[in-house]
């Protein structure tokens, strides 16, 4: 029989913290006959992290499931559409790709469209530019923006994927408004204590400042980089990958909007990390992420300050961390969800993702009091999975780099990478082909994009391709870059959009 679990507590109230609380609100505890009770504790003496305001597009899933209307949400947190990421002097000064969301083109045969271009790219008869071929970056070069319309015909603007840049606070603010009045209580405190039982070593409670103490059969460790019950209680430790990812530190700054309100995060790399632009309704969010060996905090400073497109809002906040993940997410009766269980640099927008598909697991498979190591063990090696594939995306950008202009990129050009990106790299590198594996979260399209703009051309393509004539291949290009032109040329702009749709009161 099992043993249900009675009473859940949630250590923290940020971005991980409130998602977490709204959606065990929604789908336990407003549909389970007899619910566990949801506490979630937060300080006002400790602050959020108060960045991650960009997204990818699966977090309309996260939407969906909790039943959040799309435009009150962008109202409500001033956000704005993404369709994905340009990477400015990336692959070498004076350049930059689009990773855009979506889909690129149409297929010819059961082949992506790279594969054609590969062999007809320096022919002079189709775009030179990759970026023609796919919806996304071309209405992000022209900043437009639309979403699928719902009808059945065959039109590029089905292709599109999209995602939100939202406020961080409000965007937690607006999960609160949803998880109270489902029944999670809500308790202002900072814990001083982690109490834990004598016989197993599972949390028992976390005592306060002001001498409350809060139990639960069920931790769930929000807490932020301070990872105060799976690193600090249980002394679960750290893998570090800042062999692979350097950079160590943050600069974040708002400033003021400029337009044309782009449709998409900006990512700048800079001598020694890289510098992010998320567009706002009512600001710019900007920060440098940087390396402490290759660069000093003021030069880091100077640099994030010297190239911010309007007015300064505020001083720069700094943030530490250490690219890396906790050895085990879930450990006795604590589940590490967000900064606590580990953290990859935002440069693919992945963490608030992960916050999302750590409670979407925990849902497939939820504990009872008895906490089966099974169940944890299963539970920890789809994390690895997801997380390490991840990480291995977001190396590939600094591995494949032609700079030379800095020591930190002559450091990443020229070091290891895991073993699992190699083969990826060295596959893609002789045919042009990639393979999504698994659960893995980045789709093929996501590495043909990144990987090319970052300079890796394959060597060859797929021998299909020859047995298609030329002037067929040809006029398959053309059509797709076409089709897409013209589609985007039709779009609103990505301001009309917003203003039409979800314009946020200013404040
Ligand atoms: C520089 C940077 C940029 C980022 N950009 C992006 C992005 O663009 N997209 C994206 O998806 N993600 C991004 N992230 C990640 C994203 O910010 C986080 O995943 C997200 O905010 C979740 O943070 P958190 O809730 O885990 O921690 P926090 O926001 O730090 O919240 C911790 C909570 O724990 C509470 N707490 C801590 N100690 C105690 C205590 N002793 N007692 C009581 N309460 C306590 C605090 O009060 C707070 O409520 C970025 C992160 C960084 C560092």
């Amino acid at each position: 029989m099992p043993n249900p679990i009675e009473n859940i507590v949630i250590v923290g109230g940020g971005t991980a913290g409130w998602m977490a609380a709204a959606m065990l609100a929604k789908l336990i505890v407003a549909k389970a006959p007899k619910p566990p009770t949801v506490t979630l504790i937060e300080s006002d003496d400790i602050s959020t992290v108060g960045v991650g305001e960009a997204t990818i597009p699966a977090i309309k899933k996260y939407m969906s499931l909790l039943g959040i209307n799309e435009a009150d949400f962008l109202k409500f947190t001033q956000g704005t559409f993404k369709l994905g990421i340009e990477f400015v002097d990336w692959e070498r000064l004076g350049e930059s790709y689009i990773h855009g969301f979506g889909k690129i083109g149409q297929d010819l045969g059961w082949m992506r469209p790279h594969q054609y271009w590969l062999k007809m790219r320096n022919s002079g008869k189709v775009s030179p530019r990759f970026d023609d071929y796919a919806i996304n970056p071309t209405a992000c070069r022209h900043n437009r923006f639309n979403k699928r319309n719902g009808d059945d015909r065959k039109t590029p603007l089905n292709d599109i994927g999209y995602a939100y840049h939202f406020d961080a606070g409000l965007m937690a603010q607006y999960l609160r408004r949803i998880a109270e009045p489902l029944g999670v209580k809500r308790v202002e405190g900072t814990i001083v204590d982690v109490r834990l039982k004598a016989e197993n070593g599972h949390v028992k409670s976390v005592a306060l400042k002001d001498g409350q103490v809060v139990g639960g059969d069920f931790f769930i460790d929000c807490s932020g980089f301070r990872s105060l019950l799976i690193g600090g209680a249980l002394g679960v430790g750290y893998e570090s990958w800042s062999q692979w990812l350097p950079c160590d530190r943050a600069l974040a700054v708002p400033c003021a909007s400029v337009t044309p309100t782009t449709p998409y995060t900006r990512s700048t790399a800079r001598t020694a990390g890289w510098q992010w632009r998320i567009p706002l309704q009512h600001r710019i969010g900007n920060g440098h992420v940087y390396s402490s060996r290759f660069t000093s905090d003021d030069e880091a400073a100077r640099v994030l300050m010297d190239n911010l497109d309007g007015k300064a809002l505020a001083d720069p906040r700094p943030i530490r961390f250490e690219t890396g993940k906790r050895k085990k997410l879930w450990e006795k009766n604590v589940l590490a969800v967000g900064l606590s269980g580990g953290f990859i640099e935002p440069l693919e927008s992945t963490s608030i993702h992960l916050i999302q598909t750590t409670v979407l697991r925990l849902l497939n498979l939820f504990p009872d009091k008895d906490f089966d190591p099974a169940t944890a063990a299963e539970y920890n090696a789809q994390a690895d999975f997801e997380i390490e594939r991840i990480r291995d995306f977001v190396i590939a950008h600094y591995k494949l780099t032609s700079r030379d202009d800095s020591e930190m990129w002559r450091y990443c050009r020229d070091m290891a990478v895991p073993d699992t990106l190699a083969r990826k790299l060295d596959g893609f590198a002789a045919s042009g082909r990639v393979f999504k594996e698994n659960e893995e979260l980045f789709a093929e399209d996501s590495w043909i994009q990144v990987l090319m703009g970052q300079g890796l051309m394959p060597r060859g393509y797929d021998p299909i391709v020859d047995n298609y004539p030329e002037e067929t291949i040809i006029a398959y290009l053309n059509n797709i870059s076409g089709v897409v032109a013209k589609c985007v040329a039709a779009m609103p702009t990505h301001d009309q959009f917003v203003a039409a749709y979800c314009a946020a009161e200013m404040p």
